[in-house]
């Protein structure tokens, strides 16, 4: 802006320094030709006074062309005819134009470019009365064209110019100062402000002020705005359980969430390191195609799906470790199904076919035909504990009022032999007429799982404590001093298939689905199950049945 105000003004000076050189000059010009006039008139008294009465000849011309400073002397005779000139012209002048006018009105001037000298001349003519005839006295000077006077002008106007400029550019420069400063200061108020009010003092400044507050409030506003938006989508992606990352490559992560921070040990201002040493990961970044790929970390199963936008590449991690456990656990129970199977459907095999084919001696028949009952006692429970399993999810018949009490007293009625067989020492005690509104095939199939396995876990001669209490919240504990479940085992006793030790597994063991079907039917029924155990010592089974449905 300065600029721009300091170079208007060098260009209004320059031009109206121009312009007054050209007025004064055309007006010197025009003062002097009046002047020269009025000369020439005083010249035109000297004539009148000395040489009026001698001849108009080249002598006299010449004599008074002397007396007068050079001046040029032309005598004309009232037809133009050139009696004398000390311009040394003979041609007729009665065309000139001062000529024509002394001849109209008595004298006659003119500024013109002489025809015979080829110099601007002024001329000045009388016509005086001799005799009967007219005699005209031509007087004439060099004229100095305007041209002529502003070029002579020229050096002072540069010079006039050149201190002009400079005068100009200091008044400019010292003047845009003093009105720019204001400005500046308000600017650099409003710079330094950190969006609060800013003041001026000069009224003309005001509407700018004003303006900039509100610029400032509206961009406080927005900022604010912004702000809380990037709170909120922060705070949605970190609490969301996926890991996401948006990034152009290893080192440019452009958002990272916190799962996705903690899954991937990622550093600020480092490459996602499983971006540059995972190699299955390096070939995806690569081929930039859409990939999915699983992988474990800390113990849990993550998939990790990479999705390539034209800009930016997007990473979702998501936890998949149940559905992989799921789909290990299915793994593993179609196989320990098949060998189980395998096992006493080989065995029911072998003795129909010893039975068949009639070779067997009669007293190993009772022997091979309870063989194979057991057997198939087995492969029974088996294929029952699968579809009791699958039917919890299906089982939408009604509630009713069970007493606990009295069913627990005959599940542990018909556990005593087994109880016996093994040198359990029992404790039973239960609340009489605790109310659960439950099943009964439900409470059955969990008490009966409990007993089991506290009695096949439980050692030779160890004991087993059945309590049951009642009140708003009853509750059941099955506790025994048998081998106990490892630390690392407590979480997993309640998945499918899931057994310790997989060599009891159908033998001395079920299947690992005893307590997948108990857990499955307490979170149903919205019952707390939990457990406490050590190893070698034994485990306790509680049951609060809390959230009693009316
Ligand atoms: P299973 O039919 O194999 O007993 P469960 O689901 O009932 O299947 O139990 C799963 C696993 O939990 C068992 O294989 C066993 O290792 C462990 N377990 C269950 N109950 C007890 C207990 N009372 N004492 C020690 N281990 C137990």
């Amino acid at each position: 802006m300065r600029k721009r105000i300091l170079l208007v003004t060098l260009l209004v000076s320059v031009v109206g320094v121009l312009f007054l050189s050209i007025l004064f000059s055309a007006v010197f010009y025009g003062q002097t030709v009046e002047r020269t006039f009025s000369e020439l008139k005083i010249y035109m008294n000297v004539y009148e006074a000395g040489y009026a009465s001698l001849p108009p000849d080249e002598e006299q011309a010449q004599a008074l062309s002397e007396e007068l400073g050079g001046a040029r002397v032309t005598f004309l005779s009232e037809t133009g005819e050139v009696l004398a000139d000390t311009g040394g012209a003979e041609d007729n002048h009665v065309t000139r134009e001062e000529v024509q006018q002394a001849l109209l009105t008595g004298e006659g001037r003119s500024v013109r470019t002489s025809a015979t000298l080829r110099e601007s001349m002024l001329y000045y003519c009388r016509a005086f009365e001799q005799g009967d005839t007219l005699l005209l006295v031509r007087l004439a000077v060099p004229a100095r064209s305007g041209l002529a006077i502003f070029a002579e002008s020229l050096p002072t106007v540069v010079w006039f110019l050149v201190v002009d400029i400079l005068c100009c550019l200091f008044v400019a420069w010292l003047a845009t100062s003093f009105v720019l400063r204001p400005v500046e200061q308000l600017t650099q108020e409003a710079a330094l402000s950190g969006g609060k009010e800013v003041r001026t003092k000069y009224a003309e400044l005001a509407p700018i002020a004003k303006m900039i507050n509100l610029m400032n409030a509206d961009l406080h506003e927005k900022v604010e705005k912004m702000n809380e938006d990037r709170r909120l989508e922060k705070l949605i992606l970190n609490s969301i359980e996926h890991g996401i990352v948006i990034f152009r490559d290893p080192s440019d992560v452009i958002l990272i969430n916190r799962t996705a921070k903690r899954l991937l040990d990622y550093e600020v201002n480092e490459p996602v390191p499983c971006f540059v040493n995972d190699r299955e990961i390096v070939a995806v970044l690569e081929a930039g195609e859409n990939a999915a790929l699983v992988r474990k970390i800390n113990g849990r199963y993550y998939s990790f799906r990479f999705t390539f936008n034209e800009k930016s590449r997007v990473l979702l991690i998501t936890d998949v470790t149940e559905t992989t456990a799921a789909a290990i656990s299915k793994n593993d129970f179609i196989a320990n199904v098949t060998h189980e199977m395998n096992t006493p459907l080989t065995s029911i095999r072998g003795f129909a076919e010893l039975i068949g084919a009639g070779t067997m001696p009669p007293d190993k028949l009772k022997g091979a035909a309870d063989t194979i009952i057991r057997q198939s006692d087995r492969l029974a429970n088996l294929i029952r504990s699968i579809i009791n399993f699958s039917a919890i999810d299906s089982d939408e018949l009604p509630d009713y009022e069970v007493d606990l009490s009295e069913l627990l007293r005959e599940i542990v009625a018909s556990f005593e032999p087994k109880i016996a067989e093994k040198k359990i020492s029992l404790t039973f005690e239960a609340e009489e007429g605790v109310k659960v509104l439950s099943r009964r095939e439900r409470l059955l199939e969990i008490i009966n799982n409990l007993v089991s396995n506290g009695i096949r876990y439980n050692k030779e001669g160890g004991a087993l404590k059945i309590l049951l209490s009642g009140g708003d919240c009853p509750k059941l504990v099955v506790a025994d001093t048998g081998i106990g479940i490892a630390e690392e085992d407590k979480s997993r006793i309640f998945d499918r298939f899931y057994t310790v030790d997989k060599s009891h597994n159908g033998a001395g063991g079920g299947f690992g689905l005893g307590l997948a079907i108990v857990k499955k039917l307490c979170r149903r029924a919205g019952w707390q199950l939990s457990v406490e155990s050590e190893l070698g010592k034994g485990t306790a089974f509680t049951i609060l049945f809390s959230a009693q449905k009316k």
